[in-house]
């Protein structure tokens, strides 16, 4: 039983391909044999779902076909049943590549019956299978928690649920667990986990959607090092269920050496890092060039892309961020005439082949920014960051532009493309040089926010300080770091935790130094500061994003591939067509009432 894919009518002999979620097989409907059948099958379209009955039998050896897994086979039909028609969809699952992706997710049904669809869902079920398994196996208990909630603060902004029966109230929808999985360890759980769909009402990209689902856990009396080895340990087991080895432990960096090294948080470490090339520079040559000699001068390496003209080089100069009080030379014929050496000397420190793109990337000291330069030596200030960053999402956006040249995401696409003709096969496809996780840690506790005009949590306010930074919360917050980390691979972040505040009066002074009052503490968190009143021992934890571990497994280019029915960019779903109006009824019920601008 299942979907007509095609149908080939040869005059007395009539093939239809069947599909359904295996796969393909062919049936042949022969007039002498089954002249109701083979007059049934001239009515048949595409996508038409039939029954066979018949037998099994190996093809005539001209009639093979090596492409298809069931090509040496087919199915003599000795009944045919149409169990139900069908109207012409816009386009047919058999395609290849369908371009309009409004169309596809309007008739979702219809592209999710496609081999590809089939494969992410069936891919998405095991890794999370697996995932499931390895905590269960950990010690994991996997525990619910609500969703008509009060507002857990993640940093995006909530949906709300307004509640009929007290009027005016509303719940939140949560953007994670984060408050319950710690009341879960002050309540003994010590090791918990959930598959847990987040609510987060940001604007939408790529990789982000307003409902998307974590592999959150907490546990009590852990290390960071307690927490890196269970992610790591069920993320290798996900992997491994996709067919690719993931290699463990995972190397760490800090937070100031990613962003001196890859001008990111979350770096793609399949690409060269950012070089440090200020001593191929004479402070005569930087003041020439005017080059702010205080920051960084770094540059970055795009490998085999060759000559670039002018013209060329002038389309890339939109992806450069401005703003960031950087500017950058990528002109090194022009560099050469003026300052050969250094031009020289650059390309030395970066290793550049002949064919190499090199970028200088460096503070410009006609373009500052504001920023608060940190007291603490050694540490990266806000200015620094901002020209390394400059640099790195540069490497980044030409990286992604110049990816058939240099080739690096090749290899991924490649092992991903092996792992899945591996076909249920057990053995691995090793992952190491296609996916390259790395933990970041040492995170700075805040953030300025400079369109709010003040210091906000890089995490969420729920995360511990390190304790060495304790005296500077108040006096200096630029400078407290903060006891979490980051899972990034492939320049994609894939989650975040921490070792969390299990002291009340730590926690008030982390409200206090993000200028939330005791009042406004209490009635957004009371509960939770009660809670952490009655003996909660010291925890930690972490959440990992499934719909993007899904998505590098499966090769796709959109969080939309791996999830069954997600929203437009335009934050829509186009099959449901939501959101839409209510009645006046159910506003009414609702004590609503709705004021549109216009
Ligand atoms: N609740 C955090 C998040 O959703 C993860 C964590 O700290 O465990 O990013």
């Amino acid at each position: 039983m299942g979907w007509v894919n095609r149908r080939r009518d040869h005059g007395s002999l009539i093939f239809l391909d069947l599909r359904d979620r295996t796969g393909i097989s062919q049936i042949v409907l022969d007039k002498d044999l089954i002249p109701e059948g083979h007059a049934k099958g001239e009515q048949i379209r595409p996508e038409y779902v039939v029954a066979a009955v018949g037998k099994v039998r190996l093809r005539a050896a001209d009639a093979i076909n090596p492409k298809m897994p069931t090509g040496e086979v087919e199915i003599e039909a000795t009944e045919l049943r149409v169990l139900n028609d069908t109207r012409l969809a816009p386009f047919s699952p058999s395609e290849e590549a369908i371009q309009n992706e409004e169309v596809r997710l309007k008739y979702r049904y219809v592209d999710l019956r496609r081999p590809e669809m089939q494969r992410n869902f069936r891919l998405r079920h095991e890794i999370t299978l697996a995932i499931r398994d390895n905590l269960s196996k950990q010690g994991f208990l996997e525990i619910e928690t609500p969703i008509l909630t009060k507002s857990t603060p993640e940093g995006a902004r909530d949906f709300l649920v307004p509640s009929r029966v007290h009027p005016g109230e509303f719940y939140a929808l949560p953007q994670s667990p984060q408050i319950f999985k710690q009341i879960l360890m002050i309540s003994g759980f010590d090791k918990y986990f959930q598959i847990a769909r987040c609510f987060r009402d940001e604007d939408l990209r790529a990789d982000r959607q307003l409902e998307f689902t974590q592999v959150d856990i907490e546990m009590s009396f852990p290390h960071q090092e307690t927490v890196f080895a269970v992610a790591e340990e069920f993320l290798a087991a996900g992997f491994a269920a996709a067919g690719v080895t993931l290699p463990t432990p995972f190397p760490r960096i800090s937070y100031d050496e990613s962003i001196r090294q890859y001008g990111s948080d979350k770096p793609d470490l399949r690409l060269p890092s950012l070089v440090d090339v200020r001593p191929a520079f004479t402070d005569a040559a930087l003041a020439t060039l005017q080059i702010d000699p205080a920051l960084p001068v770094v540059a970055l390496r795009i490998p085999k892309v060759g000559e670039l003209s002018r013209k060329e080089r002038e389309d890339n100069h939109p992806l450069f961020e401005l703003g960031k009080g950087a500017k950058f030379i990528d002109d090194f014929k022009r560099l050469s005439k003026g300052f050969p050496e250094a031009a020289s000397k650059v390309r030395e420190l970066v290793s550049a082949d002949e064919a190499d793109f090199v970028i200088i990337v460096a503070g410009d000291p006609a373009n500052p920014i504001k920023a608060s330069d940190t007291k603490i030596p050694g540490r990266l200030s806000e200015r620094e960051i901002n020209v390394y960053s400059a640099a790195g999402n540069f490497r980044t956006e030409l990286a992604k532009k110049y990816a058939d040249r240099h080739g690096a995401f090749r290899t991924t696409e490649e092992t991903v493309q092996e792992a899945a003709a591996l076909n249920g096969e057990k053995h691995l496809v090793d992952g190491s040089a296609a996916f390259r996780p790395i933990w970041i840690t040492d995170f700075p506790m805040f953030e300025y926010d400079a369109s709010l005009g003040k210091w906000m949590p890089a995490h969420h306010p729920f995360t511990a300080p390190h304790e060495a930074d304790m005296a500077n919360l108040l006096t200096d917050p630029a400078s407290v770091r903060a006891n979490c980390y980051d899972l990034a691979m492939n320049g994609l972040e894939l989650g975040s935790g921490s070792i969390r505040i299990h002291r009340k009066d730590v926690q008030q002074q982390i409200f206090k130094s993000l200028g939330i009052s005791d009042e406004e503490a209490h009635a957004r968190f009371g509960f939770f500061l009660d809670a952490l009143e009655y003996g909660t021992p010291p925890h930690g934890g972490i959440a990992l994003g499934l719909d993007r571990i899904v998505m590098l497994l499966a090769g796709a280019p959109s969080l939309r591939e791996v999830i069954a029915f997600p929203k437009t960019a335009k934050a829509v779903d186009l099959m449901a067509e939501a959101p839409t109006t209510v009645t006046d009824e159910q506003l009414k019920e609702l004590h609503i009432r709705v004021a549109l601008k216009s």
